[in-house]
């Protein structure tokens, strides 16, 4: 069979999805590597001037605002910026784009932050959803993790959240130094307690540039091994769903009804805005970086010149790939014909011998025309994703 591919890629519809970097935290956990800066308060007034700016700078081909279907507002922590502050960053988005009425409007949040003044507020300005950088409730893995909270507070903070916001997910980490088998159950119980909407479950991995990092070196950090790590997210997985939640992604659970929509865009290969240090957009099949530092991302801002510092128009190729690598990290896997059509590619031809290999082994299942990661795909998923780009 012939197949015609595409030059560039076929996603050119206007971004309905705007995603907000706010790099700013009250310290540097030991094991992050985002892009923030701690302990910089003074700095918020500045990002905001140049939020304004970048954002207003945006020609969405069409007299403001643009509707928009999702709205994220990630970090950093962006709960850690004043009420007065978090107000005007949703003013200054609403000067450009307009709500839909069914629009999801997340906020990441740290349990510290949450107050009463600041839900009431949010809620009243659209935010419909809460990502709370939980991670755990066991007071010894948070002090390992260098966060600021207890399980008490995470409560306290569900609860106040809960008179206004129904919509809440909970980052959980699998795998910090000194996790047993025992404390991730501990961690699941717990979390089930609360009864929230979605969770994402994401294993430490000890990134180069942290203080993490520096500890391990020097012999004063034990990792989890790898195969502990497997079998706590295992045990997850089926704990989870067992307890009713759909496991959509391969780090990703919710309730029926409340998959986050804004990152099934990324994973669908849509396109999307983003502003901020450090944050990425797809708009026309070109993909743009924002330069990562804080201060160089004002520098540019405030003097007239574009934060973007790298930019790259997506081929037809590229985007086949990224959609096949996004696809499979989706429980339900790719329609391979759907796959076709959209893509102008099979899914075989960009890496027919690994995809052959992987079939082979059982790490991936081709059935009733769809490919998925089977359970034991699932388990190493990351290290077959670099075979596909
Ligand atoms: S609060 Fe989150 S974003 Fe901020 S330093 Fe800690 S892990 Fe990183």
């Amino acid at each position: 069979m012939i197949i015609n591919h595409p030059h560039w890629s076929s996603d050119l519809t206007i971004p309905r999805s705007v995603y907000v970097h706010v790099p700013f935290c009250r310290h540097r956990c030991g094991y992050c590597n985002f892009t923030l800066v701690a302990n910089r308060d003074e700095w918020v007034e500045g990002y905001l001037n140049a939020i304004e700016k970048e954002i207003s700078a945006v020609n969405v081909g069409m007299p403001a605002p643009q509707e928009v279907d999702t709205v994220f507002l990630g970090g950093g922590t962006p709960s850690h910026l004043s009420a007065d502050q978090l107000e005007r960053l949703i003013y200054i988005l609403t000067n450009k784009f307009l709500f839909a009425s069914e629009i999801e409007f997340s906020i990441e949040a740290n349990p510290n932050d949450i107050t009463a003044e600041k839900v009431e507020l949010l809620s009243s300005l659209g935010v419909n959803r809460f990502s709370l950088g939980v991670q755990s409730f066991n007071s010894k893995k948070l002090q390992t993790l260098e966060r600021d909270h207890d399980a008490q507070v995470v409560r306290d903070a569900i609860d106040t959240i809960r008179k206004r916001v129904a919509d809440i997910s909970i980052d959980l980490i699998i795998g910090s130094p000194g996790e047993t088998l025992e404390s991730w159950q501990n961690d699941l119980d717990d979390v089930l307690s609360i009864n929230p909407t979605h969770i994402s479950t994401y294993s430490l991995t000890i990134e180069k540039g942290t203080q993490f990092w520096n500890r391990w070196n020097r012999g004063d950090l034990n990792e989890v091994s790898e195969d502990s790590a497997a079998d706590y997210y295992e045990t997850g997985i089926d704990f989870l769903t067992n307890n009713g939640f759909d496991h959509y992604e391969v780090s990703n659970f919710s309730r029926y009804g409340f998959r986050c929509r804004h990152n099934e865009n990324y994973w669908l290969g849509k396109s999307y805005y983003g502003f901020g240090p450090g944050a990425a957009s797809y708009i026309d099949g070109m993909r743009g970086m924002n330069h990562r530092s804080t201060s160089r991302y004002l520098q540019l801002v405030q003097s007239g010149q574009s934060p973007t510092v790298e930019s790259e128009l997506v081929d037809a190729e590229a985007s086949a790939r990224e959609k096949l690598i996004f696809g499979l990290r989706r429980i339900q896997g790719i329609d391979v014909n759907a796959y076709r059509e959209e893509t102008g590619y099979t899914v075989f031809e960009l890496a027919e011998k690994d995809m052959n290999r992987l079939l082979v082994q059982k790490l991936l299942e081709l059935e009733d025309q769809t490919l998925r990661l089977t359970r034991s795909g699932l388990l190493v998923s990351d290290s077959i994703w670099p075979l596909f780009l």
